[in-house]
């Protein structure tokens, strides 16, 4: 684990290259210099760093999903006694996820589709190739203060924070989920990507209930369901298309930018 690692309590930096200058600050922490820096630049600098100047807005015609399953190989992720590796779990939500945008009608890339470890640019790179896309990474959290527990979505281009909202909201609607909230962050997935791109942390590997909730089969199904459900509303049906979408699950609320108080588990 790395310096930067151990000093924002969270293995993703390790392996997303999170650079915390866009950074909205977590809500324990008091905003740091490099922040006001940042908003002064982003104020100073419209639809360059928050609007996502590259990226593609084919947030309503994409035809394609890049599905990315985070982590792989030597590199496990997140782990606990009880969550088991976080490698495995975001495999197995990807691999759920693919035969329904499959079954929907979407064209499905997969970064990886076995316990093989891919590089962060290379993920992007899969993405950028396609014709029409949006990009899914799919990812598990973990925190040295074990209470902490909920989903959380990431995005960097303004672009793709519906989906994201989305997304986290029909999580929010899973029984016993809990929606943490929904914020920009510069993972380098998420910035190398033409495309509207968003990672989703399932949940807590590290909080003892939510973890051993987060290693089941049958929660990576729920999981695989709501994402899904998110992604086909958001892109609306296909022209000219007689597959149905799955059905989707029971309404979600909409979910606020900023954290929600615990819910009792
Ligand atoms: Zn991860």
């Amino acid at each position: 684990m790395t310096s930067a690692a151990i000093l924002h309590g969270k293995k993703e930096l390790m392996h997303s290259n999170i650079e915390p200058i866009l950074n909205v600050p977590a809500p324990d922490n008091k905003p740091h210099r490099g922040w006001w820096l940042s908003l002064l630049l982003v104020a100073l600098l419209p639809g360059c760093a928050t609007t996502g100047g590259r990226v593609k807005d084919t947030t309503r015609t994409f035809d394609t999903v890049v599905i990315d399953a985070g982590h792989g190989g030597y590199d496990d992720g997140a782990k606990s006694r009880w969550g088991g590796r976080e490698k495995n779990h975001a495999l197995s939500v990807a691999q759920k996820l693919r035969p329904k945008l499959a079954g929907a009608g979407f064209k499905t890339v997969m970064t990886r589709n076995s316990d093989v470890f891919i590089e962060l640019n290379e993920r992007a790179r899969i993405s950028n190739r396609q014709n029409n896309a949006i990009f899914v990474s799919v990812h598990f959290n973990d925190s040295p203060r074990r209470k902490i527990r909920g989903a959380e979505v990431y995005y960097r281009s303004s672009v793709s924070r519906p989906l994201a909202q989305r997304i986290l909201g029909r999580i929010d609607a899973i029984p016993g989920c809990t929606a943490r909230y929904v914020k920009t962050a510069n993972f380098r997935v998420l910035k190398l990507n033409q495309y509207p791109a968003v990672l989703v942390e399932c949940g807590y590997l590290s909080n003892r209930s939510e973890g051993s909730t987060c290693a089941s089969s049958k929660h990576h199904e729920r999981l695989a369901q709501a994402i899904a459900s998110a992604i086909i509303e958001a892109r609306g049906p296909f022209k000219n298309t007689t597959v149905q979408a799955p059905p989707a699950t029971p309404t979600a609320a909409p979910v606020p930018e900023v954290p929600e108080k615990k819910k009792k588990s």
